[in-house]
């Protein structure tokens, strides 16, 4: 009996109907597709992407060195080189992401004591060559220092749903 309702079901394309019928049905729907890049669809203001070193309103650099972030970090992503300033603080000679290892889990940002490495809602970038995704201090900092106006807002957003 299986075998032959198998075989009606080919014969009069059964199976092709109703995929045609599904095709006709979202033929004539609203459309969910957009035109990126021109369009882009709203991000949560707890995005993860392109991470970013902030400063102090003063210029100063949050990060104390801790190294925090690099322990937790489950990519082993993060490396950081420390020394004492001359006025005794700590600061980083060195702090590295490598992008082409980072899972974009968040770890960093949630364990930074003084919110200094967070992740922006920048996700479109890309590298051309070796070393273009490997991010530097400096690199860090210049997209803090970009960004930062968005990095207080989503704070302010995030602050109201906790
Ligand atoms: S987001 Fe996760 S994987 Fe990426 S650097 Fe931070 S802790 Fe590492
Ligand atoms: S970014 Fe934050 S967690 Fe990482 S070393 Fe600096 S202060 Fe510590």
């Amino acid at each position: 009996m299986k075998s032959v309702t198998h075989y009606l079901k080919r014969l009069f394309l059964l199976e092709l109907f109703k995929g045609m019928g599904v095709t006709g049905r979202y033929l004539f729907a609203r459309k969910i597709t957009i035109q990126y890049p021109e369009e882009k669809t709203p991000l949560s203001p707890r995005f993860r992407g392109h991470h970013a070193l902030r400063r102090y309103p003063n210029g100063e650099e949050r990060c104390i060195a801790c190294k925090l972030c690099e322990a937790v970090c489950p990519a082993l992503a993060i490396t950081i080189e420390a020394s004492p300033r001359e006025d005794g603080t700590r600061r980083t000679t060195r702090y590295e992401i490598d992008m082409v290892k980072c899972i974009f889990c968040g770890f960093c940002e949630e364990s930074c004591p003084v919110d200094s490495i967070v992740e922006t809602n920048v996700f479109e970038y890309h590298g051309e060559q070796r070393g273009d995704l490997l991010m530097t201090k400096e690199r860090l900092l210049a997209m803090g220092d970009k960004m930062e106006p968005q990095i207080a807002n989503d704070r302010a957003s995030d602050a109201k749903y906790r």
